[in-house]
């Protein structure tokens, strides 16, 4: 990095004056079979009296298309909830590896913005850089080949154009290969690649890169100012509970526990 990099165009969420606060969630990983997160999640959207709501990614345990959410059932509670949500206060989504499909029609049924990871959210006079934390992982690099391809628009149009019901079961499938490769001991887990998040803070001029993904809630010294905060998953059923979110005001960034 030298004065003269080009500077890649970080997308802005800027937010208006009156904002006050802005709670950011990631990792909730939503399924059916999963009924006290979805509670924990609902109670808390019915109650937050943040001024907007960011969703970083893997808000959903797998989406398959926003057709899923046309017919009754649990994608279609989850679209409702988003739905009444957004009526009270701005919804922000960004995408993350399990529910990147999440596209522009559910956007427009529920009323949410979509938004590209990374964005930088200025709120007062601060620059947050905001991202699921996926791409930063550069180690996992079986994970970001399979990225890179599920994230073209060719690839996608051929996975939609597969009947629902085909789309749900290559789903189960993928996630059955993938709890068999998280009990196994010999997979090392990659984490947020520290130079890349120093290069993304430093492009970017924020002070802090705030992502999920790696499900290990810690707060990062990146040296020269610079932080790197994660974000937890959600898992309500666990012991402890697991339902946490970051409330960024003027006096910073607050760890808020739901109980
Ligand atoms: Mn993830």
């Amino acid at each position: 990095m030298n004065d003269t990099a080009p500077t890649p165009a970080f997308a802005e969420l800027v937010a208006p004056p009156a904002w006050r606060t802005v709670d950011l969630i990631s990792d909730l990983h939503l399924q059916a079979g999963e009924p006290a997160t979805f509670e924990a999640w609902r109670g808390y959207l019915q109650t937050t009296p943040a001024d907007a709501l960011v969703i970083l990614g893997d808000l959903f345990e797998v989406w398959v298309g926003d057709d899923s959410a046309a017919q009754p059932g649990f994608e279609a509670q989850c679209a409702e909830l988003l739905r009444s949500t957004a009526q009270r206060l701005p919804v922000y989504f960004m995408h993350g590896n399990r529910d990147f499909l999440v596209g522009p029609a559910l956007a427009a049924q529920c009323g949410f913005t979509l938004l590209d990871d990374p964005t930088v959210l200025v709120l007062h006079g601060q620059r947050w850089l905001l991202s699921h934390g996926d791409a930063l992982c550069l180690e996992d690099t079986d994970y970001l080949k399979f990225r890179a391809q599920v994230r073209t628009p060719g690839w996608q149009a051929a996975f939609l154009a597969r009947p629902l019901q085909e789309r749900r079961a290559l789903a189960r499938s993928m996630r059955v290969q993938s709890e068999d490769r998280k009990r196994d001991p010999s997979v090392v887990w990659a984490d947020v690649d520290t130079d890349a998040a120093r290069q993304w803070l430093r492009q970017a001029q924020a002070h802090a890169l705030i992502h999920g993904h790696t499900h290990r809630p810690t707060d990062h010294d990146l040296g020269q100012g610079l932080r790197r905060i994660v974000l937890s998953d959600w898992d309500a059923a666990a012991h402890p509970p697991r339902a946490q979110l970051l409330c960024l005001s003027a006096a910073g960034a607050q760890r808020v526990d739901l109980r």
